[in-house]
């Protein structure tokens, strides 16, 4: 397993030798002493693990209802995906695609990507495609805001409160658990290691 490999800074260019590390410990550049690589030993591991919790919150927040609002002798409950419905409905499609690319469909595109890649690494396989796979974590990365979503839930939930009775559901619980969960699974994504298991994998399958 080549430890001479070489790398550069992503900072400042600077060609470096990549030195193998204690577990725990971290590699900066000489330079500019950007952050290189860690050696996170259960990073990839802790990803999974908050990634398969992730796809199980993210279905319980999008089944069940996250508010139930009373007014007047009406009760009406409301669903995560019914904030873009209601956006079509009300003739502003291009915030309603906004809303559904940013809570919906990043955030499952990111956990999905995350469990695709990681799992089959887990069992000592190597996903088909990964470079895609892995590229794909990282174009819809800055795209997954539910915790922008989740402040203006907030907010709008307290000053709904002013006129109607409105009582959290289910998926709000499970919606704020998604969001430290996803975030725990993608500081976990450490890429160094990510591509260091694929050549562990490869050398294994004897393909390198
Ligand atoms: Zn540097």
């Amino acid at each position: 397993m080549g430890f001479n490999e070489i790398l550069v800074c992503d900072q400042c260019d600077l060609l470096l030798d990549e030195i193998p590390l204690e577990p725990g410990g971290k590699a900066a550049c000489s330079r500019c002493g950007n952050i290189l690589y860690r050696n996170k030993p259960n990073g990839l591991r802790l990803s999974l693990m908050f990634s398969l919790t992730g796809a199980a919150l993210f279905l319980v927040s999008n089944y069940f209802p996250i508010v139930t609002i009373d007014s007047n002798g009406l009760s009406n409950s409301t669903t995560l995906l019914d904030a873009p419905y209601r956006l079509v409905h009300d003739g502003i499609p291009s915030i309603a695609a906004l809303v559904f690319a940013t809570t919906f469909l990043m955030p499952a595109l990111e956990i999905l990507a995350l469990i695709y890649l990681l799992f089959p690494l887990s069992l000592g396989r190597l996903p088909p495609g990964f470079s895609y796979a892995f590229r794909l974590v990282h174009f819809v990365k800055p795209w997954s805001m539910i915790e922008v979503f989740m402040l203006g839930l907030l907010v709008t939930i307290t000053k709904l409160n002013a006129f109607a009775s409105v009582v959290p559901d289910i998926a709000l619980g499970s919606f704020v658990f998604l969001m430290f969960t996803v975030t725990a699974a993608a500081a976990n994504f450490d890429p160094h290691s990510f591509w260091k298991q694929i050549e562990i994998v490869k050398a294994s399958q004897g393909k390198i």
